[in-house]
């Protein structure tokens, strides 16, 4: 019989003595017995016409007339049955099994009938189907895959349930191919993209929770996992002027050429390398059981090459680009969500960086990007709960000496970072406009301490420099600020210098303008912080209201080395000292490191250094010490 199943599984009355046994019937119906499939013959063989309760064989104890009738409608019936001995021997099959088998009913009979559906395949169905002809167990259900007689699969449903008279079984077999036809295309369509016919993103999400699971990874596989997460560069451009059609057409021309990019890697790989459409224009290409970053770049590389020839669409030729971010790791102990935010965080990398280009994830630049974000999380509340501090530097008069001022400058004691140098959150309390808070705090802070000072050495009063963001002069009234806060801590105001940057006033108009002119009005000095760095013109910088120049520490590092001078450097900062000198502006030099650097900046004419040669920024009380004349170099 060509469509029967092989045989399989010992003979039934050994079974019977099988460990196997002991296991229960793991094919229940959950709707129990009397209502699935078999549950027809069952019914009529239980009660009679006549309501009598049949104690033996269908049809014993039955008038003749009844019996045939039963086994006509046994017969007839569009359902596969037959009727099985306690030894699972059939003892008679109707038409639909015997068609459904290719086989003459009659030629089924004591025939195995674990044989005929391939009970004895799977260990567990065995066992259940011992049990229920033992009659330990209600029923059996299962789902089968059998071999028609033209050779086509069919899906049965297979149910085995006791007959009343307790020495037989019945096994109906329910063909549900177009069921699991039509469940396979239902679940086709709910996993796939339309547009593409790609894989979508719940199917990819299926598929990735599937390679990440460490417990069922087969023998010999790397144990790594790989994902391309890529996103096509000006698609909504493509959208907008030529329309949503066209948007489609090159979606599908995308994932074609995707596809087939992941098919030559992927090639004799079972099933190749996933390609899915995760929405919009992301696409997704997830290798399973990869073998390295090179592997990954490769197929990047691939992809970026493929997307790179132009596409003939609706008669035009459209080239587009596409940015990559690429992941590459074990697959133990990731998660699908840690796996797709590192590539997204990969993806917004390779945009950044200048798009059309793969980027490889680093954990470096995340764990920098994740401590920015846990700083930017915590800046605004740490004003309120006093986690910064004041430390100052000073500023020293290069002919005699004398400290002439300090710098105030902010650090912040982070509770999980410990202490942060402003270079790690100016700018991003400039970002997210929390500068204006922190900057008003130091300012307020910073002018009540110089006036202490003022108080304890009133013959030589000292000045405090504070650095001023930008963003400071456009969102809050720094003039007003500036005034309520001298008034408040009693600070005269030429003890008071701001530090601005270049940029922050070439080019000043309107409101920064008319601030620092208000400034000076007051009293208070204007300076520029980090000179040389930007491309200020001095003449102009001479027509604002700025009375010094704070050149940058790189002019005098340049002539840091006694041995090999850089006249080149010297000449420079001479020359930029004596053009200040004529425009009526002074000079401080940053980061004055030594003796030498000092002597030299004294001769060239430079008025104020500040630096390590004389000190570090220190805590207010080491200030007070400092306030003494300090030794001319
Ligand atoms: P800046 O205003 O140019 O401050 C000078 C920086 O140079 C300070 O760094 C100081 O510690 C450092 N420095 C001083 N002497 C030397 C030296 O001899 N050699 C070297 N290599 N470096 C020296 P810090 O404290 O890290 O401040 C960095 C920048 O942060 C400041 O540069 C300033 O632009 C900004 N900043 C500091 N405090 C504040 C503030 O309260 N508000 C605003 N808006 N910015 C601030
Ligand atoms: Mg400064
Ligand atoms: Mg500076």
């Amino acid at each position: 019989m060509g469509g029967r199943p092989q045989p399989a599984g010992p003979p039934l009355r050994d079974l019977y003595e099988t460990s196997a046994l002991r296991e229960r019937a793991v094919s229940e119906s959950p709707d129990g017995p009397g209502h699935g499939p078999g549950s027809t013959v069952p019914t009529v063989t239980e009660r009679s016409a006549t309501g009598r309760r049949s104690r033996t064989e269908p049809g014993v104890g039955r008038p003749a007339s009844e019996v045939r009738d039963l086994q006509a409608a046994f017969n007839a019936a569009q359902l596969a049955m037959a009727v099985v001995d306690r030894e699972g021997k059939v003892i008679s099959a109707n038409q639909a099994l015997g068609a459904l088998l290719g086989a003459e009913p009659a030629r089924l009979t004591d025939e195995p009938a674990a044989d005929l559906v391939g009970l004895g395949q799977d260990s567990r169905t065995w066992a259940a189907y011992c049990e229920v002809l033992r009659g330990r167990s209600e029923r059996l259900r299962c789902t089968q895959r059998l071999k028609s007689p033209d050779g086509h699969s069919v899906w049965a449903d297979v149910t085995v349930a006791p007959l009343a008279d307790s020495r037989s079984v019945l096994m109906s077999v329910a063909d549900i191919s177009d069921r699991r036809d039509l469940q396979a295309r239902l679940r086709h369509l709910q996993m796939h993209d339309p547009v593409t016919r790609l894989p979508n993103r719940a199917l990819f999400f299926e598929r990735l929770a599937a390679a990440l699971d460490t417990s069922v990874h087969p023998r010999g596989s790397t144990g790594r996992i790989g994902l391309c997460y890529l996103d096509l560069d000006g698609f909504k451009a493509v959208n907008d002027t030529l329309g949503h059609r066209v948007g489609d057409q090159l979606l599908s021309a995308v994932a074609q050429r995707l596809a087939h990019c992941a098919d030559q890697a992927g090639y004799g790989r079972r099933g190749g390398h996933l390609v899915a459409r995760l929405g919009g224009d992301e696409f997704a290409l997830l290798v399973e059981d990869s073998t390295g970053t090179e592997q990954l770049s490769a197929l990047a590389g691939s992809v970026l090459a493929t997307l790179q020839r132009p596409f003939e669409l609706a008669g035009q030729r459209l080239s587009i680009s596409a940015s990559i971010g690429v992941v590459e790791r074990v697959a133990a102990g990731t998660t699908a969500t840690a796996l797709m935010q590192a590539a997204d965080t990969t993806l917004y990398w390779a945009k950044a960086d200048g798009k059309a280009r793969w980027t490889l994830f680093d954990p470096e630049r995340n764990a920098h990007r994740m401590t920015r974000q846990a700083l930017a999380s915590t800046l605004r509340p740490a004003v309120e709960h006093g986690e910064f501090t004041l430390e100052y530097q000073p500023l020293v008069g290069l002919g005699d000496g004398s400290v002439r001022g300090v710098e105030a400058l902010v650090r912040w004691r982070h509770p999980q970072f410990g202490t942060l140098a402003p270079n790690r959150f100016i700018g991003l309390a400039e970002e997210d406009g929390s500068i204006v808070e922190l900057g008003r705090w130091v300012l307020e802070t910073a002018c009540r301490q110089a006036r202490r000072w003022q108080l304890e050495h009133p013959d030589a009063p000292v000045f405090v420099s504070v650095n001023v963001a930008v963003r400071q002069v456009w969102d809050s009234d720094l003039v007003a600020d500036v005034a309520g806060i001298l008034e408040s801590t009693g600070l005269p105001p030429e003890l008071l210098q701001l530090e601005l940057t270049e940029s922050a006033v070439m080019g000043s108009a309107g409101r920064p303008l008319q601030a620092l002119q208000a400034l000076s009005d007051m009293g208070v000095s204007i300076a520029i912080d980090d000179f040389g760095t930007g491309y200020s013109n001095l003449a102009y910088l001479s027509r604002l209201p700025v009375s010094t120049l704070k050149l940058d520490g790189s002019f005098v590092q340049g002539f840091r080395d006694e041995e090999h001078p850089n006249p080149a450097d010297e000449t420079i900062v001479e020359a930029l000292v004596q053009l200040a000198h004529r425009l009526g502006l002074t000079v401080t030099a940053e980061c004055v490191e030594s003796a030498e650097q000092a002597d030299r900046l004294r001769r060239i004419g430079c008025d104020t250094g500040q630096g390590w040669f004389y000190s570090r920024p220190v805590p207010a009380d080491r200030v007070s010490a400092l306030l003494g004349p300090h030794p001319a170099p």
